[in-house]
């Protein structure tokens, strides 16, 4: 949800944040620090506003894999590129924004991931920069090009975790999978032995950053193969 309104956002000349503001005083004081893939007021807004019936806006995403939004930082590079190809516009795909997911189904690789220190602690995570950094990405959004920015906005997953083998693929995909129990029982596995290690200051439920979360997959998936075997 939040893709698509940063994607109208865009066709206006807008950028997420300004965007957002028009609509604030449609919002009650509960829903203002609202979280745009969950909340059900903020899509009921939104088909008003568009005059889209609400059941053709995208559905609100699974709580219960959701990272927070400060971290839903994820995309494929190729995907966005074929897209493209396909005269579509780039768009975040719901199933990035879950802890779970590393990696691409279509493309067979793991995911890319925008710089966290870019939004600083903003609440949304805004997408038009990165696709302006990219002509393909930029023209299809119709967005103008920007003057040099320091630093890199996003990256590709270091090489020390590629290739994705087939058979780590192979597991991933059912670590993604929320209705397989017995991949259910490896990521509570090793989720425990996370939070076991991270320091009380720093406490959360599961890694944000995408190399935390594919090397605690990578230990579920290893759990998996295990058990498999056994
Ligand atoms: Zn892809």
């Amino acid at each position: 949800m939040s893709s698509w309104i940063e994607r109208t956002a865009c066709f206006y000349g807008c950028d997420l944040n300004r965007w957002l503001g028009q609509f604030s005083d449609g919002l009650t004081p509960a829903e203002y620090g609202f979280d745009l893939d969950l909340s059900d007021q903020v899509r009921a807004l939104m088909s008003a506003w568009s005059a889209i019936p609400l059941e053709n806006l995208p559905s609100p995403s699974d709580a219960s894999r959701l990272l927070p939004q400060n971290g839903r930082l994820a995309f494929c590079e190729q995907c966005w590129n074929e897209d493209v190809r396909r005269k579509r516009q780039p768009y975040i795909r719901r199933s990035w924004l879950n802890w779970t997911t590393v990696h691409c189904v279509n493309h067979r690789d793991f995911l890319s991931s925008k710089n966290r220190s870019v939004d600083r602690g903003a609440p949304n995570i805004i997408w038009q920069d990165v696709w302006t950094s990219k002509a393909n990405w930029r023209n299809a959004l119709h967005l103008e090009p920007r003057g040099f920015v320091a630093g890199t906005l996003w990256c590709k997953m270091p090489a020390r975790f590629s290739p994705c083998t087939e058979q780590l693929m192979r597991s991933l995909e059912r670590l993604a999978d929320p209705c397989d129990a017995q991949a259910h029982e490896a990521l509570d596995r090793v989720s425990a032995t996370w939070r076991s290690c991270v320091p009380l200051n720093e406490q959360a439920d599961i890694p944000v950053l995408l190399e935390n979360r594919v090397e605690m997959l990578s230990q579920a998936a290893a759990l998996l193969v295990t058990d498999l075997s056994q």
